[in-house]
């Protein structure tokens, strides 16, 4: 699962002591281990190997430059839902020829850095954004590749409804039926170039049925574009595979593949895969520090140096994160992790940061061993969608991100000062109305 254990008494990330990074840099802080990523990417393309897919990680999960580098150097492509990602892909020397670009509102500024950075495929997500690709590579002298992407009205109900995107009244991609279609308008453009289909039917998804039904339909959709003479050469089945939020939650990478591989391998498609939280959720915790205790009613509350800011998925997904101290007596050291655990001497705490909002709980009547002011408390899974979503609410700086390495650490993002916060606001300037 990852490379977050402990050991008398003590978390350890793979050989580091957590308390020693937190000692030297401070808290909050995130801790990414580089071998969690290199094991999860390992077994991912393991599972897959048979389609001998492209594997292009999410950054949106996770998009810290030393980490595209550490995937990068390993052979692996990357999703990307922006322009500044694909910036962030650029500086950490992706190869861009296995940068897949998604999102329903892309610029002409993004489409354009996207073509002449040289990306593999545009995720097309509607008609009008595939005639404005086209005239945009037109006017730069470039070709485009282009992927349709479906949605092929498929519901995973274990789904938060915040992260369904397959759903046929959504803003993603266009419908089954429009597809047809849209191929035959826009399937002989020169410009951009569109023989590709694109799925990403939300996250987390639980178990690999929703895939097998989604992918089923495409197929069928691409057999009956090949009666027509239009022929599909690439099929990108998305991201959301899941993490485990809780010990063994998550399927195995090969249980996915042994129902999606099968479905795939004789098919001569080229497949694409978008992984982002399966890769990068259990590789990073993040670290905070008991600031009071206090009693509210009849519940012990436990405020950290940190809170919704810096991990909004409690509040926005009313997500489940275990968290437990990083020093505990050996007899609290947890076996595996759990949203109820069950041992001797556990206190129910609420545990919640110090923004001014009630939404800002990360546990809620959690049992836990007893905390007290300066203990430090650890955050697991928080590695997709944590720093990512950071933001600066209330005037908080966010937190430092570490990179453990074996028996090394490197800050990989300084934490931000009072004066980083305020650094774009210091020099106001006329706007030139002319
Ligand atoms: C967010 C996203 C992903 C990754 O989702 P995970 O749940 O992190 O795997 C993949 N593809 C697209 C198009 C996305 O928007």
């Amino acid at each position: 699962m990852d490379a977050f254990k402990y050991e008398n008494s003590k978390l350890l990330c793979e050989e580091v002591s957590v308390d020693q990074i937190a000692d030297a840099v401070g808290s909050p802080v995130y801790i990414y281990s580089a071998k969690t990523f290199r094991d999860h990417f390992a077994s991912f393309q393991k599972a897959f190997a048979d389609l001998d897919p492209i594997i292009c990680y999410s950054i949106k999960s996770c998009g810290n430059l030393a980490i595209i580098k550490l995937l990068s150097e390993l052979g692996c492509g990357m999703d990307t839902v922006s322009g500044g990602e694909i910036y962030r892909a650029q500086q950490a020397d992706a190869d861009m020829s296995k940068v897949v670009y998604a999102g329903v509102g892309k610029t002409d500024a993004e489409i354009k850095l996207g073509i002449t950075s040289g990306i593999g495929w545009f995720n097309i997500e509607s008609e009008m954004e595939c005639e404005n690709i086209s005239r945009i590579a037109k006017s730069l002298g470039k070709v485009a590749h282009g992927a349709l992407r479906v949605n092929p009205d498929i519901y995973d109900p274990k789904t938060h409804d915040k992260t369904t995107t397959g759903k046929k009244e959504t803003k993603f991609g266009v419908d089954i039926e429009r597809a047809k279609q849209f191929f035959r308008t826009y399937g002989k453009d020169e410009h951009c170039v569109l023989d590709a289909i694109h799925l990403h039917i939300g996250s987390p998804i639980y178990s690999p049925e929703p895939y097998v039904m989604a992918i089923k339909k495409a197929l069928d959709l691409i057999a009956e574009l090949k009666a027509e003479g239009i022929e599909v050469k690439t099929l990108d089945i998305g991201g959301g595979y899941a993490a485990d939020y809780e010990s063994g939650k998550s399927p195995s990478y090969q249980t996915y593949a042994d129902a999606i591989v099968p479905l795939l391998k004789d098919t001569g498609l080229q497949v694409i895969l978008e992984p982002g939280r399966t890769i990068s959720g259990n590789a990073g915790i993040l670290v905070s520090e008991v600031q009071y205790i206090k009693q509210g009613g009849n519940k012990k509350f436990a405020i950290l140096n940190t809170g919704m800011h810096h991990m909004i998925r409690p509040a926005m997904y009313e997500a489940f994160h275990f968290v437990w101290p990083t020093q505990v007596d050996a007899k609290f050291e947890p076996a595996e992790r759990k949203e109820v655990m069950d041992m001797d001497g556990l206190v129910k705490t609420e545990v919640v940061g110090p923004i001014c909002e009630t939404s800002d709980t990360i546990a809620k009547d959690r049992m836990l061993p007893p905390l007290e002011r300066g203990d430090r408390v650890a955050m697991f899974t928080a590695g997709a969608y944590g720093m990512v979503m950071a933001s600066n609410y209330n005037a908080m700086p966010r937190p430092a991100e570490v990179l453990v390495d074996g028996d090394t650490a490197t800050v990989i993002r300084q934490r931000e000062t009072y004066a980083d916060v305020v650094a774009l606001e210091e020099s106001p300037m006329p706007v030139d109305l002319a």
